[in-house]
């Protein structure tokens, strides 16, 4: 760490994954630059915060019940959160401006603001009535962040009646989105998201700024849109796993003999498989990849992580005896890989993905070109940029059937639309790489964050 330089930040995750992830990844880019760091966090899916003892970490409680934690709905649990903590986080935040007030002239820390992500709709509100700045951590694509608060429009004008010949079209609104994307998004979304997009939107416009785990290069014109749109500043300080690779952010205890295993493999000769943390599948939907998988002969590695498929919660126990040992001849399945080092290995040739940004982005930074089967939200938008903008992977359009899976891993290991596609990923992640460099896109736009945020 830099020396300090008396400031203190405070960060306030949402409990999942995918968020936790980058937010820890920001904050220790900041205490490298001399920050104090304060991390308030959810009972639910509390960060280690064993694993970051420079870190102040502070529990709140989230008032969840046993079931709610299980539950598979991502806004219902998003709303609970929001309803349960906000009244727990006043009181938090309350104290720690107090205590920072009386510290004595040279133990005095300023809090210079509060970072947290942009599904805490209640945060803003608060964070001004306390004279706090408050920045809002993106894990979307800035191009997905901008134009899904025009979902609930889209939802009024009927899209759901859309004819079947015109399923392909672009979606005007929300390029490069096609309609049946458009259809997966809205068929599952109720008015409760409307609400609570449009609270979203206002509280992100009072913000102090945006801070997007993305870059220039990736995000064409919608920065320059984003801009105008929100009126605030906009920070892409790029793939933050870039600056500490190792996660030690990760919920679930990543199985480290994947990479022994790894080790054994011919370089790029191994497909890696996982759907992110929330996701869910049906069974049926289970055996459809593991026989795509046994079926294509390349190898794998799968993680089939507890809960992957929605009733049940040992997936596994759900593939019969014989394909298991059939799987194990070509394969390997963990219930929780360490990605980041997975996909940095050189054996690995290939990602079957669910398109989460972190794993887009992640699978970027190694130029290891992907199978998109995005499932829900923001995985339809990364998918679609993946196959079609970058062209850096291939589409199953939704279709889990073990021959597709079989004929996507096919192109992409053994024909020349595969050599294509890697050809085109390597330069995607030269540019993504060069942008973190010295006077790269991103890393300026980390230099200027972190100017904006000691000036408060
Ligand atoms: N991840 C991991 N091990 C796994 C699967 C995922 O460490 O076996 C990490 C992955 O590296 C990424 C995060 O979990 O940083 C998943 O985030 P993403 O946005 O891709 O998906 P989400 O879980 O939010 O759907």
């Amino acid at each position: 760490m830099e020396k300090s330089n008396g400031l203190r930040v405070v960060l306030f995750p949402l409990p999942l994954q995918g968020c936790i992830n980058p937010m820890i990844q920001l904050a220790k880019i900041l205490h490298s630059r001399g920050f104090s760091i304060t991390v308030i966090h959810t009972r639910f899916n509390a960060p280690k915060a064993s694993n970051h003892p420079l870190f102040t970490f502070i529990q709140i409680p989230d008032g969840l019940s046993e079931t709610e934690t299980q539950t598979h709905n991502t806004k219902l649990l998003l709303t609970l959160l929001n309803r349960n903590c906000e009244s727990p986080v006043r009181d938090c935040l309350t104290t720690l401006l107090q205590s920072a007030d009386s510290e004595t002239e040279e133990d005095k820390q300023r809090i210079s603001c509060l970072i947290d992500d942009s599904g805490w709709i209640f945060t803003q509100p608060l964070a001004q009535s306390l004279n706090l700045p408050r920045f809002v951590l993106n894990t979307f694509k800035v191009s997905f962040f901008r134009n899904h608060f025009v979902l609930p429009q889209l939802r009024r004008e009927m899209y759901l009646l859309s004819q079947d010949s015109e399923q392909e079209d672009l979606v005007e609104e929300f390029p490069p989105l096609r309609k049946k994307d458009l259809l997966r998004i809205l068929g599952v979304e109720t008015e409760l998201l409307d609400q609570y997009l449009a609270m979203m939107l206002e509280t992100t416009k009072a913000s102090s700024g945006l801070i997007f785990m993305s870059c220039e290069e990736l995000e064409q014109d919608s920065l320059r849109q984003a801009r105008e749109d929100f009126k605030v500043p906009i920070f892409t300080i790029g793939p933050s796993h870039i600056h500490f690779p190792a996660s030690s952010s990760s919920l679930l205890s990543p199985d480290e003999t994947s990479i022994s295993w790894l080790d054994k493999q011919e370089d790029k000769s191994v497909i890696y498989v996982s759907f992110g943390s929330i996701v869910t599948i049906s069974e049926s939907d289970l055996m459809e990849i593991a026989w795509g998988l046994r079926n294509s002969n390349q190898p794998f590695l799968w993680v089939v992580r507890v809960g992957l498929v929605a009733h049940g919660t040992e997936p596994i126990e759900a593939i019969p005896e014989e394909l298991i040992e059939r799987l194990n001849e070509k394969g390997k399945i963990v219930k929780w890989a360490p990605q980041q080092e997975v996909l940095k290995h050189r054996a690995i040739g290939g990602f079957l993905t669910h398109n989460g940004w972190n794993s887009t982005v992640e699978s970027i930074c190694e130029g290891v070109p992907m199978i998109c089967l995005p499932f829900r939200w923001d995985q339809l938008l990364n998918a679609r940029f993946v196959s079609e903008v970058w062209m850096v992977g291939i589409h199953l359009e939704g279709r889990i059937e073990r021959n597709e899976i079989e004929r996507a891993i096919r192109r992409l290991f053994l024909e020349t639309e595969g050599e294509a596609i890697r050809e085109r990923m390597k330069l995607l992640k030269d540019k993504v790489g060069m942008s973190v460099k010295q006077n790269g896109s991103a890393y300026r736009s980390l230099e200027h964050l972190i100017d904006y945020i000691s000036s408060f």
